[in-house]
């Protein structure tokens, strides 16, 4: 734009730096503002064990309640987060709380928790887990960290030391929307991942289409030879639930089972469960 304006017009060449400077100065500023204002907060989305309907996991998802916008989802602030810088902090906050959550629900159930491949580059993510885990007396096996492909390409010694550390610490790993971008068979030739997520694109996809049925079943079958439990993202009708099953995943998640809750609300719901057992009734 600056050339179109001629020679001489330096200004709009320097001008648009600095206001991009400034734009990225004020998100930063806004999103940590926003944390100290304890507007973010975490919904669960239960993680079914599709052979005995019961919950195998639930993920922590942030929000924003924003004051003059409502509910934001965090695809409209992570990658402001992530760019900024700010979700060190939120990364913290989210890590924190949803240790704060596990301790109140019952230990058979993992809590997963999303984090930017930034976080990875953050020298106190281990320090900060380990040190969440001990303040709420949580049983490492019980956070599941979920990676998303986009995460792994930008791997270094430093993101591979993370995620040795998370494994180290004695946390699951997982690879989530698997299948939606740049799947490479090299993260998951290199890296122990405890669980892979299924993109729901895919899982659309497959309904009907027997090749790409035979594509997923053969990705579950090496998933488990090597141990890995497969989870199909998006489970969204009944028809879903029978391929899943049929196509050899052991979980799924997706709003046929729970759209993501409040933290209340799923634990009234555990509750509820816990009741329900007694007098032997499944809640999925
Ligand atoms: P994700 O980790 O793949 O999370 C699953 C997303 O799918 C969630 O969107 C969830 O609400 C949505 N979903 C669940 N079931 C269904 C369904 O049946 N149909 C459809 N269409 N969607 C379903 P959400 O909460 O908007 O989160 C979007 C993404 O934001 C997440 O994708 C994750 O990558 C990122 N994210 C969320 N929380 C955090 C966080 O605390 N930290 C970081 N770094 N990223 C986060
Ligand atoms: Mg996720
Ligand atoms: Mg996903
Ligand atoms: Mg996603």
């Amino acid at each position: 734009r600056a050339k179109a304006e001629g020679r001489g017009t330096h200004r709009a060449s320097t001008a648009e730096p600095d206001a991009k400077v400034n734009r990225a100065r004020d998100v930063k500023f806004a999103l940590n503002n926003a944390l100290n204002l304890d507007e973010f907060y975490l919904d669960y989305q239960p993680i079914i064990r599709l052979a005995s309907g019961e919950i195998s996991a639930v993920e922590a998802l942030v929000r924003w309640k924003h004051p003059q916008y409502g509910i934001l989802a965090p695809d409209l602030f992570i990658p402001e987060a992530e760019h900024s810088g700010a979700i060190i902090p939120i990364g913290r906050y989210v890590i924190a709380a949803a240790c704060a959550f596990a301790a109140t629900i019952p230990a058979a159930i993992a809590v997963a928790i999303n984090v930017s491949a930034v976080q990875l580059h953050d020298a106190s993510l281990l320090e900060t887990i380990a040190t969440c885990l001990a303040t709420h007396g949580i049983a490492p096996a019980r956070l599941e960290f979920e990676l998303t492909e986009t995460a792994m390409l930008d791997i270094t010694p430093q993101t591979v030391a993370a995620l040795e550390g998370i494994k180290a610490l004695g946390c699951g790993l997982s690879l989530d929307d698997f299948g939606a971008g740049y799947s490479s068979i090299a993260t998951l030739f290199y890296f122990q991942f405890d669980r892979l997520k299924i993109d729901r694109s895919l899982i659309r996809d497959a309904i009907g289409e027997s090749r790409r049925r035979i594509i997923l079943r053969n990705i579950t079958r090496m998933a488990r030879d090597i141990g890995i439990i497969v989870t199909g993202e998006g489970a969204e009708t009944e028809q879903h639930r029978t391929a899943l099953i049929e196509l050899g995943f052991d979980d799924a998640q997706g709003n046929l089972f729970s759209p993501p809750l409040p933290a209340a609300e799923l634990q009234r719901q555990l509750r509820e469960v816990a009741w329900g057992e007694q007098a032997g009734q499944g809640r999925f």
